[in-house]
C-alpha cells in the first residue's frame, strides 16, 4: 500500500554535496514516479515553480540560496507542500527556524535511507488522504478526478467522468458554485470555496476547493485544475485555521476600505482629490504597497491621475503621464483592453513588461488591475491598480469585493463630477437670481437681504452703518429724447461710477428703475457723505453720447441706535427727496 503511494508521487530533491546527492538520487529514482534534483536553493525553487512536485527534500546549507530561504519561497507559493529537511545541524536555532517556516520533518545526516522512505510515505499519506483532485472543462463537465476523489465519494471512475460537476454537489450550493466556477474560468484562480459534495450513498461531505485554470496560447480557457479538501482534514491543520483567520481579517479590512471610499465620495472637493484619497486608503495599514488610478483619455490612451505617495515608487516617472493601451503589456493596460479584472498572484510568472523588474526590485510580488465601470453601463473609463507586498492568493470573496469596490469608485467618480457641475450651476443660478442683469449690481431682492443683515449686525456689535439713496435726475426726459436703449446706457454708466467709488465690502444695489442704494458697513456719516459726494461728482463728469449731461440726487444717513430697517431706508429716501426739492445734483444728509 505505502509502496503504491510513493510510486505515484513526484519529488524535488535539493543537495549541494555531489556524493550525497548521487546516493539519495539513486534511491529516489527507484522509489517515486518522477524526481527532480537541484544543486542549490535557487535551482530548486525554479524546478518547484515549473513542476510543483508533491514533496520537497532539501539540505540547509548550500551556495546561491540556502534551503530554508527556498522553503520560505515555496511555502509562499503553496503553503501545504510537505517538506523534509536533511541537516548536519542540530542546534535549536536552526530547527526552530525550520519549524517556523513550516518544515514537516528533519533528518540528520548521514541519511538513513530506510528512515527517509518511512518519513516520505507518512507525509505523502497524510496529504494523499485528504486531497481530492478534479479537472473540469468550460461547461463544467468532469474531465478527470483522482483515486481519492472516487474513494471519498464512493463512485467508480466511469460513473463520474463525462458528467456535470453539479451532479455531485448539494443543490443548495449549485447557484454559488456556478458563480465561483465562472470566476475561476475568467480570472484563473480561486481559493477557499466551501460547499457540500454528494456521496453515492446520499450523504454529504463538506469540502474546501482551491484551483486554477489553464488557457491555450490564444488565451482561451482550457480546463480547471482543482484540489478539494474535506473540511475535517482542512480544519485539522492549525496552520490552515490561522490562514483562514488571517484571510477573514484581510476581508474585513477590504470592507473597511470600501466604506472609507464611500465616505470620500461625500466629502470630495474634486475628482482628482477623491482619486488621490482612494489610492491612499488602500495602503493604510494593509497588505497593499501601492495603488494608482489611470483614466481613459480619448479612445486608446490611459492617463495616470492619482497614485499613492511612496518614497521609492513614482509610477508617472516609470510609465510616463500617459500611454497607449495597445503598446503596453502591463496588467493595467490588459484590464483596460479586456474590460475585465486582471489578477497576478506572482509578478515573476508574467512575461516581461517594461516596469516589471522595477516592481520586483521594490518588493512588489502581486497585483490586481480593476477596470472602473458601472455594471448598468457598458463603458469603462479607467483602471485602479493595486500592488501587494507579497505573493498573493486571490479568494472568491475578495474578487467579489474588488468588483464592488471598483464599481463604487466608478460611481463615485460620476457622482462627484455631477455634483461639481450641479454646484457650479447653482452658483450661476444664484448669481442670476441676485444680480441685476442690466447693471451687474445686486438686485433689490439681494439688496433687501444684505441691508437687513447689516442692520442686525450693526446693532448687535454696535458698529457704524450708513447708506446712500441715489436717484438719477430727470431721467424720464432722457428716455423720451434718445430712446430707452440710451437710457439703459446711462444706467450702466451710473452703476459703473458707483462701483468705482466703493470698497469691496460695500454693496451697490439697483433699488428700482433709476434708483440705487449703496450699503456702507463700518462707515460713519462723515465718510459716507464723502463717498456720496465723490459718486455725485463722478456722475456729473460722465461724458455720454449726444453730449448728454447726467446728475443725481443723493440722501445719506447713518443707522441710529435701535432704529428699524424700514425707518432707516425711509429716512434715506426722504433725504434724497429733500436734495431733489433743493435743486437736484446734490447730497443731503442727516
Ligand atoms: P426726477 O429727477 O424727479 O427723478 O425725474 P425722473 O424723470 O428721473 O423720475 P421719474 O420717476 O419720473 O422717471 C423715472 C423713469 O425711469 C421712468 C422710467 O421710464 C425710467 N426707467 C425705469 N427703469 C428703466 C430702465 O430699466 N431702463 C430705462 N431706459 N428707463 C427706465
Ligand atoms: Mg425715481
Ligand atoms: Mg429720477
Amino acid at each position: 500500500m505505502n509502496q503504491e503511494i510513493l510510486k505515484s508521487m513526484s519529488v524535488l530533491y535539493v543537495e549541494d554535496d555531489p556524493a550525497t546527492r548521487e546516493e539519495v538520487s539513486f534511491f529516489l529514482e527507484r522509489s517515486v514516479k518522477i524526481f527532480y534534483t537541484a544543486k542549490n536553493g535557487a535551482e530548486g525553487l525554479r524546478l518547484y515553480k515549473e513542476h510543483a512536485p508533491d514533496l520537497v527534500i532539501t539540505d540547509i546549507e548550500m551556495p546561491v540560496m540556502d534551503g530554508l530561504k527556498m522553503i520560505e519561497s515555496i511555502k509562499r507559493l503553496k503553503r501545504d507542500v510537505p517538506v523534509i529537511v536533511t541537516t548536519a545541524y542540530h542546534e535549536n536555532d536552526y530547527l526552530l527556524n525550520a519549524v517556523n517556516i513550516g518544515v514537516d520533518r528533519y533528518l540528520l545526516k548521514p541519511l538513513n535511507l530506510r528512515q527517509l522512505r518511512a518519513e516520505m510515505e507518512e507525509l505523502l499519506k497524510e496529504r494523499a488522504d485528504v486531497t481530492l483532485y478534479q479537472s473540469l472543462d468550460a461547461a463544467g463537465t468532469i474531465l478527470a478526478v483522482n483515486r481519492i476523489w472516487l474513494d471519498h465519494l464512493g463512485f467508480k471512475r466511469e460513473e463520474v467522468v463525462g458528467r456535470s460537476f453539479w451532479d455531485f454537489i448539494h443543490s443548495k450550493d449549485i447557484e454559488q458554485t456556478t458563480k465561483d466556477f465562472s470566476y475561476l474560468k475568467d480570472y484563473g484562480l480561486i481559493d477557499n470555496v466551501l460547499f457540500q459534495l454528494k456521496r453515492k450513498d446520499g450523504t454529504y461531505a463538506e469540502a474546501v476547493l482551491t484551483g486554477h485554470s489553464s488557457y491555450d496560447v490564444e488565451g482561451t480557457f482550457e480546463r480547471t485544475h482543482c484540489e478539494l479538501k474535506t473540511i475535517d482534514a482542512f480544519m485539522h491543520s492549525e496552520e490552515k485555521v490561522l490562514m483562514l483567520l488571517e484571510r477573514e481579517r484581510y476581508l474585513r479590512g477590504l470592507i473597511t476600505i470600501h466604506a472609507q471610499i464611500g465616505k470620500a465620495i461625500l466629502q470630495a472637493q474634486s475628482v482628482k482629490l477623491f482619486l488621490q484619497d482612494v489610492t491612499e486608503v488602500f495602503v493604510k495599514d494593509s497588505v497593499y504597497e501601492f495603488a494608482f488610478i489611470a483614466l481613459l483619455e480619448g479612445e486608446r490612451r490611459l492617463e495616470i491621475v492619482a497614485q499613492t505617495a511612496h518614497d521609492k515608487l513614482d509610477i508617472i516617472k516609470l510609465l510616463g503621464k500617459s500611454f497607449e493601451i495597445e503598446d503596453n503589456d502591463c496588467p493595467s493596460c490588459e484590464a483596460m483592453r479586456k474590460k475585465k479584472m486582471v489578477i497576478v498572484d506572482d509578478i515573476r510568472k508574467l512575461p516581461d513588461f517594461p516596469v516589471k523588474s522595477t516592481y520586483v526590485k521594490l518588493g512588489i510580488d502581486a497585483m490586481v488591475a480593476l477596470p472602473l465601470s458601472v455594471k448598468t453601463q457598458t463603458n469603462c473609463f479607467g483602471v485602479l491598480t493595486l500592488m501587494f507586498k507579497d505573493v498573493h492568493i486571490f479568494g472568491m470573496e475578495e474578487l467579489e469585493l474588488f468588483e464592488n469596490i471598483s464599481e463604487t469608485v466608478a460611481i463615485g467618480l460620476q457622482a462627484i463630477e455631477d455634483r461639481i457641475e450641479k454646484e457650479r450651476l447653482i452658483k450661476v443660478l444664484d448669481i442670476q437670481a441676485t444680480t441685476d442683469a442690466l447693471t451687474g449690481c445686486a438686485n433689490r431682492h439681494r439688496g433687501v437681504i444684505v441691508s437687513k443683515e447689516e442692520v442686525k449686525r450693526a446693532h448687535r456689535y454696535r458698529r457704524p452703518l450708513s447708506i446712500v439713496y441715489l436717484d438719477i435726475d430727470h431721467f424720464k426726459p432722457i428716455n423720451d429724447a434718445y430712446g430707452h436703449e440710451q437710457g439703459d446706457h446711462v444706467l450702466i454708466a451710473v452703476a459703473e461710477s458707483i462701483r468705482k467709488a466703493i470698497r469691496s465690502s460695500d454693496e451697490a444695489v439697483r433699488w428700482g428703475g433709476e434708483e440705487f442704494l449703496i450699503i456702507l458697513p463700518e462707515s460713519d456719516l462723515h465718510s459716507a457723505v464723502v463717498l456720496a459726494e465723490k459718486v455725485r461728482m463722478e456722475i456729473e463728469q460722465l461724458r455720454l453720447l449726444h453730449s448728454m449731461r447726467i446728475t443725481a440726487s443723493l440722501g445719506v444717513t447713518q443707522l441710529l441706535e435701535n432704529e428699524s430697517w424700514e425707518a432707516f431706508i425711509v429716512r434715506a429716501d426722504d433725504l434724497m427727496y429733500k436734495a431733489k426739492r433743493n435743486g437736484r445734483n446734490q447730497v443731503f444728509h442727516a
